[in-house]
């Protein structure tokens, strides 16, 4: 694909991974066009060379409005709830939402007569059953509703492709962390509730501390064991799987088949900060298993992708700095003033 230019649809283009995702297509010399509602996404994390159009996946007027000013290469879907937690909480509008729009998308796509779509699915569709390191023909059983409204998205795109010949790539993540290398975008949610920035803002002092969810787990340090990938591997394996959409569809692991237990994380960073974190051993978080680890051989053997960041201590470096140079991450206390 290098050296033609293309032009992309990023639903959700302006949250931590689609971000991301955008400045690997844009950086590659793509055209790319951004659909978000910014209700977790930032405004400012769509870069100048991106168009945003402001809309919801739920008006689907609006949405084929969009897809009919094509032509459009390929359409990248990340728009959706997605922390796990709160989908045991709410089911229904994960399931109703995320389902409803992701589906409506792939309609909208196959009317529309795009060829290549990329869903932004998660690992956490897998059932935990041991600890060996998670394949794709790992048995399937959904986590929670989030990881089950994702598993729906995928089964249609398998109709979209047997029924209408729509190609898709479905990745299933790992543990997306890190930020641009070069500053450009980096990881802000609100509310927090992942590891590493809540780890860092505990060494800046900006939460009195981290709590560590269980310390008796069967691992070596008793602590969770999970594969933290950098958000621009990620990005990379994008773009990657696109191109291997020629006649057919994929479905692709993205880790870097590397375990590291929270423990470990706290003590990168402190090494990366140069300071103590503050640590509180907690109780066990509902529905976290022990150990998540991705095999990724199969994008690796069909696309030539192989992670950058293999070491845990160059992941968080570029979360430290994103982090530290955006201590009110994309909302700065003067955008908030003119707002
Ligand atoms: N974790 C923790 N304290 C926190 C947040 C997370 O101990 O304040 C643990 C969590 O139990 C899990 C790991 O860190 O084992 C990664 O959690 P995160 O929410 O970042 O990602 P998840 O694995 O849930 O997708």
């Amino acid at each position: 694909m290098s050296g033609v230019k293309r032009r992309y649809l990023v639903t959700g283009g302006a949250g931590f991974v689609g971000s991301h995702v955008v400045l690997a297509l844009l950086d590659r010399g793509h055209e790319v066009v951004v659909f978000d509602n910014l209700s977790q996404g930032h405004r400012a994390a769509v870069p100048e060379a991106a168009r945003l159009i402001e809309g919801d996946l739920a008006d689907a007027h609006r949405v084929g409005e969009v897809l009919g000013d094509g032509p459009w290469d390929g359409v990248l879907h990340f728009a959706a709830l997605s922390l796990v937690g709160e989908s045991m909480k709410q089911p229904f509008r994960y399931l109703l939402e995320n389902a409803t729009n992701g589906i409506r998308l792939i309609e909208a796509c196959v009317q529309h007569g795009i060829g290549r779509f990329v869903l932004s699915s998660t690992a956490n569709l897998y059932g935990t059953a041991g600890d060996e390191p998670i394949r794709e023909e790992t048995v399937i059983d959904p986590g929670s509703p989030y990881g089950e409204s994702k598993l729906m998205i995928e089964k249609a795109l398998r109709w979209a492709d047997a029924c209408c010949g729509l190609r898709s790539a479905r990745l299933r993540y790992f543990n997306a962390a890190g930020a641009d290398a070069l500053g450009r975008a980096g990881e802000d949610h609100d509310p927090e509730t992942h590891l590493i920035p809540l780890v860092i803002d505990a060494a800046l002092g900006r939460r009195p501390e981290i709590a560590v969810f269980g310390s008796d787990y069967p691992t070596p340090d008793g602590t969770c064991i999970r594969d933290y990938i950098h958000v621009a591997d990620l990005a990379d394996a994008h773009i990657r799987a696109l191109g291997a959409l020629d006649g057919r569809s994929v479905t692709y692991n993205l880790g870097t088949g590397r375990g590291n237990s929270v423990l470990e994380v706290i003590r990168s960073v402190e090494r990366i900060g140069g300071r103590k974190v503050p640590v509180r051993i907690a109780s066990r978080r509902a529905g976290d298993p022990a150990v998540l680890v991705a095999a990724s051989d199969l994008i690796q053997a069909e696309t030539g992708w192989n992670p950058h960041y293999t070491v845990l201590d160059d992941i968080v470096r570029t979360a430290w700095a994103w982090r530290e140079a955006h201590p009110h991450g994309y909302g700065t206390p003067l955008e908030s003033a003119a707002a």
